[in-house]
């Protein structure tokens, strides 16, 4: 029986009824970490590797990882006339997270205006207003092209170690391709979600039929293709897809049109918001692209979204709405009456009745009502990532197409034949494990590499009790190495490109500095990181990080993260706040809290 929808109290019980029903003693341990006899999970399906003589040579500035980030940053430092730029990236071309998510289906939740990075710089204009993952993946390759980042980049090739020369002013970077080169600068952009991780559940390994992760999509089985062909080859194919993450959402329409038949493995729903996608009219776009446009629109998105003060919303996708509701219901507080408190409640209020939408929009889109009730999401909208789609539920009226619902618990058990909940066994010809990548686990693990800097000292070390940085771009003791990623700096996740994107002015401002004055070394001041910290401890929490939510990769699946995770933060007077602030620094020429030698 679910809660009235106005009985706030039955609501708040529910959703820690159903917290508890997923909290597990064994949090984020009870994923499996691919290697061993699961290491062909990883393989590329989409390029194939080209043999190539290892790198002896030096360049001005490496760069490890070929996403957003790498891509932004090579693109600023060419802009300030530092061409010497090596991208070292794993995949087999740029474009990072949308190099290997080419599932069918894959598209951007972010409005692609302010999502795709650099879109004035290259002349192109998004399709739609929420992209493909296809013309992102070409977007990332202009970018490239654009910025003659091609010409020194090194493809399939994974960094093994990177050591601080002192003598040299440079790092030392070997590569499991045996390259061993040095760079006076490196950049650091390997992305927060780049390793698959399985589901650790009983008997995964026993599987006898076809299998795969939703970041390595296998087309030569399916058949289609990334742009949404349909996938002919698995008219014949009894498909279990495991996860009903972002990722299952989008992939779950092109799946159930497909198959033979569809199992969708649920532990938890995913909140489904409406999309309400559209084509990009040119005429449109040419009275908005005026000079200076994506950095108007980003800033403007950024004030919307957090702590400004916009007056327009140019945007207006998924995530201004969100916060649109949540200040006008603030709004409505008389200004006497503003207490924290009270505007907590008020946000509650606001998710209330966001949520209570949700509920009902799924009501009225599925036909079975107990299906229905199973794809209802009882948790505050920011204890997941919320989801935004069309077609996902109206998938689940298609008779090929059956939800199982695990009841909080996950799957049971795996066997040479197929899936079992609840006792029954489900036979599948394949599985498809939409399960997710690995957060929470030590960074060195992920990224492949530690840094070992100045006296030897590894970053791992530094940061034990936690990150420690300026900006979340210098770590002192490890000169001439830019952290490119959001936290400790606006920590913006609901457009992360927009962090890489300053991040990156930021650095080629400096990088130039250091050149036109002389300087070998740049490094923040050990008081300065200090102060940093000091200020972040200030920052509210995210409620995304609560232990009252369910489990997930957002709230270390409902464990405490322990002290170090407090320093996960951003700026404490917000985004909007940050970027000026960042503007103003680097604009100064002083660059407080940096040491140039
Ligand atoms: P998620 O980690 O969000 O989802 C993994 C899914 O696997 C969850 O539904 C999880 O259930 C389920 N699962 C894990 N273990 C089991 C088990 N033992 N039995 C059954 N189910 C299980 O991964 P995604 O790839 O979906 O998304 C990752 C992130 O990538 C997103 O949060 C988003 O940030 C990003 N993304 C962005 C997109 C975009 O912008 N358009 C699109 C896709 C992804 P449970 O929830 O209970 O843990």
């Amino acid at each position: 029986m679910n809660p009235p929808v106005n009985d706030k109290e039955a609501i708040r019980l529910k959703y820690l009824a159903e917290r508890d029903k997923r909290l597990r003693a064994d949090g984020n341990q009870q994923y499996l970490e691919i290697t061993g006899q699961f290491s062909h999970y990883l393989d590329d399906p989409y390029t194939p590797v080209v043999e190539r003589a290892p790198k002896t040579d030096h360049v001005r500035f490496a760069f490890i990882g070929g996403g957003f980030a790498g891509l932004a940053t090579g693109a600023r430092l060419v802009e300030a006339g530092i061409t010497d730029v090596r991208i070292i990236e794993k995949g087999g071309d740029f474009g990072g997270t949308w190099y290997w998510n080419r599932y069918p289906g894959a598209q951007c939740d972010t409005a692609s205006m302010i999502y795709m990075p650099l879109l004035e710089e290259t002349g192109h204009m998004p399709s739609e207003k929420y992209a493909h993952a296809p013309e992102i993946l070409a977007h990332s390759q202009r970018i490239g092209r654009h910025y003659k980042l091609y010409d020194n980049a090194l493809f399939h090739t994974q960094v093994s170690s990177l050591t601080w020369q002192d003598d040299d002013s440079c790092w030392r970077i070997t590569t499991n391709r045996g390259d061993d080169f040095t760079a006076q600068y490196i950049g650091l952009g390997t992305g927060p979600l780049h390793i698959p991780k399985l589901p650790g559940i009983p008997g995964i390994e026993s599987f006898r039929g076809h299998s795969f992760h939703t970041s390595r999509w296998d087309y030569a089985y399916t058949g289609g293709d990334p742009g949404g062909a349909p996938m002919t080859r698995l008219a014949d194919k009894r498909v279990a897809l495991i996860g009903t993450g972002a990722t299952s959402v989008q992939c779950v329409p092109h799946l159930a049109r497909s198959c033979q038949s569809l199992h969708v493995f649920q532990r938890t729903p995913s909140s489904i918001d409406i999309r309400n996608n559209a084509p990009i009219d040119p005429d449109w776009f040419a009275s908005v692209a005026t000079p200076g446009w994506q950095q108007r629109w980003l800033e403007n998105f950024t004030a919307n979204q957090a702590g400004g003060n916009a007056e327009v919303d140019l945007v207006q996708d998924g995530w201004t709405d969100l916060a649109r509701r949540i200040r006008e219901q603030i709004r409505k507080l008389p200004a006497t009456e503003r207490t924290v408190p009270n505007m907590l409640a008020a946000y509650e209020d606001a998710d209330f009745a966001k949520m209570n939408e949700i509920r009902a929009r799924v009501d009225e889109i599925v036909a079975d009502p107990a299906t229905a009730d199973h794809l209802k999401a009882w948790y505050r909208q920011l204890c997941k990532r919320p989801c935004f789609h069309d077609a996902y539920l109206q998938a689940f009226n298609t008779p090929t197409v059956h939800l199982v619902d695990t009841d909080g618990k996950g799957v049971e058990r795996i066997t040479e034949t197929g899936i079992v909940v609840g006792g029954t066994e489900y036979p599948v010809d394949c599985i498809i494990y939409a399960s997710g990548f690995e957060v929470g686990t030590p960074l060195a693990r992920r990224a492949g590499f530690d840094l070992v800097g100045r006296a030897g000292r590894k970053l791992s070390d530094h940061w034990a009790q936690g990150m420690r940085s300026k900006h979340g771009i210098h770590v002192h003791g490890f000169p001439n190495a830019f952290f490119v990623q959001p936290t400790q700096g606006a920590n913006l996740i609901s457009n992360v490109p927009h962090n890489l994107t300053e991040a990156a002015r930021t650095i080629a401002v400096m990088v130039r500095h250091a050149i036109d004055h002389g300087h070998r070394e740049i490094e923040v001041s050990e008081s300065a990181e200090t102060a940093w910290i000091d200020l972040l401890r200030n920052s509210p929490g995210r409620m995304t990080s609560s232990p009252d939510c369910t489990p997930g990769y957002y709230n270390n699946e409902g464990q405490d993260p322990g002290p170090a995770a407090k320093l996960n933060v951003g700026y404490p007077a917000g985004a909007t706040a940050y970027f000026k602030y960042l503007d103003a620094w680097r604009a100064s020429g002083l660059f407080e809290g940096l040491v140039f030698r």
